[in-house]
């Protein structure tokens, strides 16, 4: 099935590395040992962990591992920090947050809302970067926590964390700052450790790891609520026996993704960019969504004035080529994505938005191959599409 597929959905999960398939695999039938038992066999449970968390450190550049807990997911890591900190600060009702932060902290923050909390929701510009004024401005003594995202999993765009982080805590250093960190983990160099940052959540199916396995960093001395009770494990913040195989799956995952990271800089944006360029010049009702300057390298999102990218997406499929649109189909109608219309993205294009994200499996080849078909199906839903005389005077010109 996977044989000619030209995938480049690679920011919704990535193909598993084999190396990383290899690693996991003696802890399933081999090495099962439970890491909190005694004898030899959870011994090399227990250091496949110990030395997983090493790695995992080494990844986002923390100090000590004892600052990365394993939990299931990005979702889950979200969930940790946001609950684990307002828990501990019950009287702190105020939480800022950005408009166009992933659904498992936007979502998380509308239900806080209806518990009573004020959220401020900081928007961004039509390249999608973030309003850092507004956000520092809205840091108050009632300020239990800033949730940021490292990188926008729709447009790619970089936020300042760190800039961010430190300017917060020099107007309140009692708050809390946690960045979702799930689409630049395995894009670009991450290096938590002289930041303020107190939390910072990663997920391995991101970077060619498993699905099911995150992590999260907490700095040291942060406190957090475990969302999860039960056993001492993740010294008490987070109970559960440990997922052997795949926290080594994701700690093998992050040693190829820091391996890779020159290739992922470099020829990966390259194509990306080639990607861009030749989709902007051949199809005329093309207009680039992601234009910040601070990029991750592998992300690009275009949007196709007066085409449904539902549609086009159906096409692509045939093609044999993954893709994805700013749009998700919510309760039976098409909902616009959030991120997109916080940058104000017109109408005309905001429906037919695609997102095209690359890996380190991505060719050549592949480039080329949705480089040569993408004019043929655009030219085929325009033939087709209701606005007929606002794409004529786009296409004839
Ligand atoms: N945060 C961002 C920015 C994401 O893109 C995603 C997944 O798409 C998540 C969080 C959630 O990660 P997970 O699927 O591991 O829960």
């Amino acid at each position: 099935m996977s044989q000619n597929i030209i995938y480049l959905d690679n920011n919704a999960t990535t193909r598993v590395d084999e190396k990383v398939v290899e690693a996991m695999l003696p802890y399933f039938t081999e090495e099962y040992g439970n890491p909190s038992s005694i004898y030899d066999l959870a011994h090399v449970a227990n250091t496949a962990v110990r030395k997983s968390r090493e790695i995992i450190k080494d990844f986002l550049g923390a100090n000590d591992a004892k600052e990365i807990i394993f939990t299931s997911c990005g979702s889950e890591s979200a969930s940790t920090a946001i609950k684990g900190t307002i828990e501990l600060n019950r009287a702190k009702k105020h939480l800022i947050t950005t408009k166009v932060e992933h659904p498992c902290v936007l979502n998380l923050h509308k239900e806080l809302e209806k518990q009573g909390y004020k959220v401020d929701y900081i928007g961004v510009d039509s390249n999608g970067d973030l309003d850092i004024t507004e956000l520092i401005s809205k840091v108050d003594k009632d300020t239990a926590l800033v949730s940021v995202m490292y990188a926008n999993n729709e447009t790619g765009a970089i936020f300042p964390v760190e800039e961010i982080a430190q300017k917060v805590k020099e107007i309140n250093p009692e708050t809390k700052i946690f960045v979702d960190a799930v689409q630049a983990a395995g894009k670009i160099p991450i290096n938590v450790k002289d930041t303020k940052i107190d939390f910072m959540g990663i997920s391995a199916h991101k970077f060619h790891g498993p699905k099911g396995i995150g992590a999260l960093y907490v700095k040291s001395g942060t406190m957090v609520a475990p969302l999860i009770i039960g056993g001492h494990q993740e010294k008490g913040k987070r109970a559960g026996t440990e997922n052997v195989p795949y926290i080594v799956g994701m700690a093998k995952a992050a040693e190829l993704a820091m391996e890779n990271m020159e290739d992922e800089l470099t020829r990966v944006k390259c194509l990306r960019d080639t990607l861009e360029e030749e989709i902007l010049s051949k199809i005329k009702n093309a207009r680039l969504n992601s234009t910040s300057k601070n990029r991750v390298p592998n992300t690009t999102n275009i949007g196709f004035l007066y085409i449904e990218g539902e549609l086009i997406l159906l096409h692509l499929n045939d093609a044999g080529i993954c893709a994805s649109s700013g749009s998700a189909c919510t309760s039976g109608s098409l909902e616009p994505s959030h991120v997109l219309r916080a940058m104000g993205v017109p109408f005309t294009s905001l429906h037919g938005s695609i997102r095209f994200s690359l890996s380190r499996y991505t060719t050549e080849e592949d480039i080329n191959y949705v480089v040569q078909e993408l004019p043929h199906i655009i030219d085929k839903l325009a033939k087709i599409s209701p606005f007929q005389k606002e794409l004529g005077e786009i296409l004839n010109k």
